[in-house]
Parts: structure tokens; C-alpha cells; sequence
């Protein structure tokens, strides 16, 4: 039988292995390379450093069965692919030969190019490691953190919640930008500063600045002293294993099509490395989000295993609650929509408990996002995610 090859263990790799299997692929022609093992969802990493839990509490909990049902695991970095003779170069050396090739190498985190990002307690927010440093803190360190996008604020909350004295810088007029529409980043940016976060918007971080370890913070008009510098700047596609292989990228991310196949036969590619389609649009979109790579999967696993499956693009959505409040967003904000060329309208509605804002383009919802302090707020998202998904498909 053929042998599928997936290179990275995360939410991509994983679920491909997890749906092969599922569609009786077997699990013994199956290898997964991974950097790191055993696998985790990012999106638990600030609950866990907040609420103090167990670094198990991020294990993705399939992969134990996968080993059990016989996948091949090898834990080592894949350093080339030979497209001509199908293969695989393990940093270690040795080699494996494929059949069909997912590539599900994440991405990588991005800092600025400004002095001093190479200061001891310099980091990022992004992984495992990342975590376990930060739980490391005692006492209450003065942390900056630069940026202020979903991941920037909900590091910044739970470093808060820990016991550090956090300063949020952001480039951006408003906090979440991208992700929510100004009414509510007001909303959402008065709330964290009285929850004791100090959030500077407006304001460029220039330099970092100390002897071996950071001392300050040079931004815009301000020096701020500062013992930890935690960059969540943003994230762009690991893409350096394609090299010399004839995979085509757009401004750095794979391309695939609907059925998750890169321009290379039998070459797949999911997750934060690589385009996804949007419904909405039909547009090529870059948005490194989990439950995107996951919706791949699927459908290379189905496609690998002879159905044929196209995926008619993706509503994008996006819950975290944030020092406590919950923040939802699904299909399109009224920035993306007019980056991706539609000329949209919002309207905004405020309750006691919670403000929300539909996005229109002539009169119809392309996209919804709230912020509130329960649970309730998904009720009319989902509503709103139904419809976008029946007027759209
Ligand atoms: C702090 C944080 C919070 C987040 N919260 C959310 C959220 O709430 N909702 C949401 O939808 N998304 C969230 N995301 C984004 C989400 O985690 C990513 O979109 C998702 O992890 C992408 O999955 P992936 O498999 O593409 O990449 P990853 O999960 O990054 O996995 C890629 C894996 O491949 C390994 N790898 C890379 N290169 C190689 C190689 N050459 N050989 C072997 N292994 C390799 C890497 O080490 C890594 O383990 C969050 C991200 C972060 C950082």
C-alpha cells in the first residue's frame, strides 16, 4: 500500500493522521515527522499559564490512540524534500520515501527589526518552550508586551492574573485590530485598563534596550523600564523545507487548492504555512488559525484516501475570552472586508451585558463580532455563522 508522509505534529500534521486513519487509511503506512511531540493546541498555552494548570492540559488528546493504532512517529526535524525521488532528509540523517507528502510546518513568529530583540528575557508568546518560561515568573516582574492582537492580550491577561505588572504596546489605533472593528476595541481597551493592564495604542516600539538582560522600553515618546519583553508581533508561514522543490507560495504561504493539493502532485499542505480559501470572497486568505488547519485535514485526508473533496472556502471564527470577557467574531470584520475589496457597512447595538456590531455589504450579514461577559454572545454569532454559511455555499 502507499505511504503517506506528514511533516509537523501540531493541529495540520496531526489531524491528517487523526482522518486518515478515520477513513481507513492504515495507520501503519502512515509517519508523522515532528519537532515537537507529543502535540499541543497553542490556544491553551495563556489559559494554562493564567489559571496555573498542568502543561497536560495542552496535549491534543488523538495522538495517544494514533500510537496505539500503530502510526509511525518519528521525532526529528525533516530538512529537505526531494520531489524528484518523493523522499524526505531527516536532520539525522536518514531518509524516508513517500507517496503522498503533507506538509503541516506551521509557522513561525515574527519580531520586529529593531535593536535589542537578541537581550536575555527577550521571547516570544508561540510555543511550549515559550510557555515554561513564563511559568517560571515569581514575584511581580514588569513585563512589556508588544502587540496588542489576540494572542499579545490574552498573554498579557494571564501574565496580569500571575501576579506581573503588564504594558501592552500596540502600533495600531485600536487594540484587536484586524480582528474586531473599532466600537468594540474602545469597549474591550476601557475594560483590560481597569482590570490593570496599561495599554498604549498609537505607539511604535523603536528599542529594546539593557546590557546582557532588557532593562527598557524605547516607544514612540516613552522609555518605560521593563524586566521581560514578550513580542506577539504577528506570524508568517514556515516555509524553508520547500526550498528548490517547485512548490509555488504566495507572499510566502503555500498555495493549495480546494482539495488541499499544492502545485506539485500529490503534494498536500494545511495550516499556518499555507493559503486558505474564503467563502465569502473565493479569495486566497493568510490567517494562521487552528480550526482552519483542521478543516484542511479533512479534506486532504478524503482526497489522499480516493474521495474526491474540494472545500468551498472557509467562514472564519474566532472566540477567546480575554481578563474575562468573551470576544467573538465569525465571517468578516469591516476591515478585512474592504482589504478584500468589498465596500461593507456595520451596525453597532449595545445591551447591559454586552455590545455587538454587524458587518453588511448591501444589506446582508457577511459578518458579526461582540464583546461580552458570558457565554451568551455565541448564541446570535452562531446564528449569524448559519446564515453567512447557507447564503454563501
Ligand atoms: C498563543 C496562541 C494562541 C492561539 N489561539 C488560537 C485560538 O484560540 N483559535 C485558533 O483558531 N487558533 C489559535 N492560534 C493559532 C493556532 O494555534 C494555529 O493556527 C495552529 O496551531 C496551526 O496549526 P499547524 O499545524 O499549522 O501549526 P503548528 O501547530 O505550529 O504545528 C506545526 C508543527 O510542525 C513542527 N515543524 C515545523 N517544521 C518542521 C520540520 N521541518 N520538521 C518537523 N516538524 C516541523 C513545529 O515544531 C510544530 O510542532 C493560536 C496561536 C498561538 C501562538
Amino acid at each position: 500500500m502507499e505511504k503517506t508522509v506528514i511533516i509537523g505534529g501540531g493541529i495540520g500534521g496531526l489531524y491528517t493522521a487523526y482522518y486518515l486513519v478515520k477513513y481507513g487509511y492504515s495507520p501503519r503506512n502512515i509517519t508523522v515527522i515532528a519537532a515537537e511531540w507529543p502535540p499541543y493546541s497553542k490556544h491553551r498555552l495563556a489559559e494554562v499559564l493564567g489559571e496555573k494548570l498542568s502543561i497536560d492540559y495542552t496535549y491534543i488528546g488523538i495522538y495517544n490512540p494514533l500510537i496505539d493504532k500503530g502510526i509511525n512517529v518519528i521525532q526529528d526535524i525533516a530538512n529537505k524534500i526531494d520531489v524528484a525521488e518523493k523522499k524526505v532528509l531527516l536532520k539525522e540523517g536518514s531518509e524516508i520515501t513517500y507517496d503522498n507528502l503533507v506538509i503541516a510546518t506551521g509557522g513561525k513568529p515574527f519580531i520586529p527589526p529593531i535593536r535589542g530583540t537578541d537581550l536575555d528575557n527577550v521571547m516570544t508568546f508561540y510555543d511550549i518552550r515559550d510557555l515554561k518560561k513564563l511559568m517560571r515568573i515569581r514575584g511581580s516582574p514588569r513585563i512589556a508586551v508588544i502587540g496588542a492582537g489576540l494572542v499579545g492580550l490574552t498573554v498579557a491577561s494571564a501574565l496580569k492574573r500571575i501576579g506581573a505588572s503588564v504594558t501592552v504596546y500596540e502600533l495600531m489605533k485600536n487594540i484587536l485590530p484586524g480582528v474586531i472593528d473599532k466600537p468594540l476595541s474602545s469597549k474591550l481597551k476601557n475594560y483590560l485598563v481597569r482590570r490593570g493592564l496599561r495599554i498604549h495604542t498609537s505607539t511604535r516600539v523603536e528599542e529594546i534596550i539593557g546590557d546582557r538582560r532588557v532593562r527598557r522600553v524605547k516607544a514612540s515618546s516613552r522609555i518605560d523600564p521593563v524586566d521581560i519583553v514578550v513580542f506577539a508581533t504577528g506570524v508568517r508561514p514556515n516555509t524553508s523545507i520547500i526550498k528548490n522543490t517547485g512548490i509555488e507560495t504566495v507572499r510566502g504561504a503555500i498555495r493549495i487548492n480546494r482539495n488541499g493539493m499544492t502545485n506539485v502532485k500529490n503534494i498536500y499542505a494545511t495550516g499556518d504555512c499555507a493559503f486558505s480559501h474564503d467563502l465569502i470572497t473565493h479569495k486566497e486568505v493568510y490567517r494562521p488559525l487552528g480550526f482552519i488547519a483542521a478543516h484542511y485535514t479533512k479534506i486532504i485526508a478524503r482526497n489522499i484516501t480516493g474521495t474526491r473533496e474540494e472545500t468551498r472556502g472557509i467562514v472564519p471564527t474566532i472566540y477567546e475570552n480575554i481578563g474575562g470577557a468573551h470576544v467573538i467574531r465569525v465571517g468578516l470584520s469591516l476591515k478585512e472586508a474592504e482589504t478584500l475589496g468589498l465596500a461593507p457597512t456595520i451596525r453597532c447595538e449595545k445591551t447591559i451585558d454586552q455590545i455587538s456590531c454587524t458587518v453588511l455589504e448591501d444589506g446582508t450579514p457577511i459578518g458579526y463580532e461582540a464583546i461580552g461577559f458570558s457565554e451568551r454572545i455565541r448564541n446570535k454569532a452562531w446564528q449569524v455563522y448559519y446564515d453567512i454559511l447557507n447564503r454563501f455555499f
